[in-house]
């Protein structure tokens, strides 16, 4: 089996897997697009919201900004040893959100979300409408982000990946070309890592399992 990295950047990545099956070339892609875990905004505590969105619809909005995410810094909460309903510094970071006052109609952006525990778990982009407060309108809130994944919700889905078949005439039927477009919590590079590193270890699980059958 080869691999050959055809495109890359930061948010995308086309690679080309050859000498492999179509089950195993899904597979990575199941994986990539369902396990690989990165932060969503997952609770939100109001201190104040006199806008015209309700609170549940605010969380909705929150939960859908994609977050930075360190996968070497956090846990999954079901792996973490802490028993907090909010999560601990190793499976949860929390953020702010202040409109502050304002004297004429503003619309809140992404950015404006702060990190207080860890600044490097911020929004992948600045610029994502949130809500729109008009003057003596304010909105205050606390919001905790955890990692999850595809599986759970939508709102941890890493990234978006296809399986392209070759076209040219020498390639064979057993290459096959994934492509991975990111959200940019994690780069594209990575979730292709994460997935293979899961796959692995979901293998290895699968060997044991087998292996202490003919005991
Ligand atoms: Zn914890």
């Amino acid at each position: 089996m080869k691999l050959k990295v055809l495109e890359k950047s930061i948010d995308r990545v086309k690679i080309q897997l050859q000498g492999i099956s179509l089950s195993y070339a899904n597979a990575i892609r199941r994986i990539a697009l369902s396990e690989v875990p990165v932060m969503a905004i997952d609770n939100i505590i109001i201190i104040e919201n006199s806008s015209i969105m309700y609170d549940e619809l605010l969380a909705h909005r929150l939960g859908l900004i994609p977050l930075k995410t360190d996968l070497s810094k956090y846990v999954l909460p079901k792996d973490c040893d802490c028993d907090n309903s909010l999560g601990c510094l190793k499976c949860s970071v929390s953020l702010v959100l202040d409109s502050g006052d304002n004297d004429s109609t503003k619309e809140i952006l992404s950015g404006q979300l702060k990190s207080v525990s860890d600044t490097t778990t911020i929004p992948v982009n600045s610029n994502i409408p949130i809500v729109k407060v008009a003057p003596g309108q304010k909105v205050s809130l606390e919001a905790y982000a955890r990692l999850g994944t595809g599986k759970e919700h939508a709102k941890w889905q890493a990234s978006n990946v296809s399986i392209l078949k070759p076209t040219k005439e020498e390639d064979t039927d057993n290459d096959y070309t994934l492509e991975i477009e990111s959200t940019g919590a994690l780069s594209a590079i990575e979730i292709f890592v994460k997935a293979t590193e899961i796959l692995r270890n979901e293998l290895q699980e699968f060997t044991e399992k087998t292996g202490s059958l003919k005991k």
